[in-house]
């Protein structure tokens, strides 16, 4: 740190993403990724002549992208926020929605960049506990006078809540915002979208990290009435109107023109862990029940830093959060089947040795 940097952010605590190695030599199960490419027609979209019109600043309103996603959303196109991934839509919505005095709410085992961005803009911060179970009470949610921001699925435990949920804490909430965040809506959950025509509170983003295979291209989409989609338009416009490249928003666009290619990844993936989760379960874990890309699972016979450590002997990369009520579990992202039994092999060697 140096002596200039403001005294505000002196103590902040940075988000620490999962490991990258610079090597291929791991099964890397560790960020959510997709196993599987961007669809042909991304690659077909930003070939050739469109890599020349670099030069070129892209669209700052983003129009092509939007009116196509509002389109297979069914929403209009002043509905639709484009960002540098999710991660930048939620970092402008903790500035522009959670006043300091008023706060954010957030489930206390959720993703680890809810307390970060509320440090980063000296937002209060309310974590409210889990059930036993790992699962969200909606009426903990109700009535808050906060922000409030609900991961669905939540992460890292995978674990769902019905929309019937969403709508009880977004009508139970009207004088404030409620943010839902659906990373991993496309792998069995249930978007909460269509309720953003019926409650002016409501705030859903998405990204096309995991479920559209383009974690590296850095693509998410929010969706509200047209006054919300001003004010991030607002924040935007004032910080990086050119905050997506040319290139990401004709690969967004392309993409959704080929979404049978992803329903059928993302089937793949969804049957795949299901299959990882009986597999594990033979071997005496529990795992949670994940409607994400990922699962999140535990043993009696080693401890969470255990099987971290010893996937990591065996090349194998995984998640592990020291923190309380999680720190004997590890998140498992879905590879392939392949990856997957390999995976497999490496835990039974593990309990053999335990
Ligand atoms: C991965 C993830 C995001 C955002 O990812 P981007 O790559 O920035 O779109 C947001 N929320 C959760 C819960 C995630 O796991």
């Amino acid at each position: 740190m140096s002596k200039y940097l403001s005294g505000r952010l002196s103590e902040l605590v940075a988000y620490v993403p999962g490991e990258q190695p610079k090597d291929n030599k791991y099964i890397k199960l560790n960020t959510n990724e997709s196993p599987y490419p961007p669809s042909p027609a991304v690659t077909a979209a930003i070939s050739g002549q469109e890599i020349e019109n670099l030069r070129l600043y892209g669209d700052p309103e983003c129009r092509v992208l939007r009116k196509t996603l509002a389109d297979y959303y069914g929403v209009e196109k002043d509905n639709v926020f484009i960002g540098n991934g999710s991660d930048e839509i939620l970092s402008f919505a903790f500035m522009a929605y959670c006043d300091s005095l008023v706060g954010v709410s957030y489930p206390d085992i959720s993703y680890g960049f809810y307390p970060v961005y509320a440090d980063l803009y000296g937002i209060a911060k309310n974590a409210i506990p889990l059930r036993e179970d790992f699962t969200i009470a909606p009426e903990d949610y109700f009535d808050l006078k906060t922000t409030i921001v609900i991961a669905n699925p939540n992460a890292p435990t995978g674990i769902c809540l019905t929309v019937a949920d969403i709508e009880s804490i977004v009508k139970a909430n009207t004088s404030n915002l409620v943010i839902i965040d659906e990373a991993y809506v496309d792998f069995g959950g249930e978007s909460a979208i269509p309720l953003t025509k019926k409650y002016p509170n409501l705030l859903v983003t998405q990204t096309y990290s995991k479920s559209r295979n383009f974690a590296g291209g850095r693509l998410g989409m929010a969706f509200g009435t047209k006054e919300l989609i001003a004010d991030l338009e607002k924040i935007r416009f004032s910080t990086n109107p050119y905050n997506v490249s040319r290139l990401t928003l004709l690969a967004g666009t392309a993409a959704i023109k080929d979404q049978d290619y992803y329903d059928n990844c993302n089937r793949e993936i969804i049957r795949i862990r299901d299959y990882t989760t009986s597999q594990l379960q033979k071997l005496g874990f529990s795992v949670l029940h994940s409607k994400a890309n990922f699962i999140f699972a535990t043993t009696t016979e080693l401890t969470g830093e255990d099987v971290y450590r010893g996937l990591r002997e065996r090349g194998i990369l995984v998640r592990w959060f020291n923190k309380p009520r999680i720190s004997n579990f590890v998140r498992i992202t879905i590879g392939t089947e392949k990856q997957m039994d390999e995976l497999i092999s490496a835990v039974k060697e593990m309990l053999k040795n335990a």
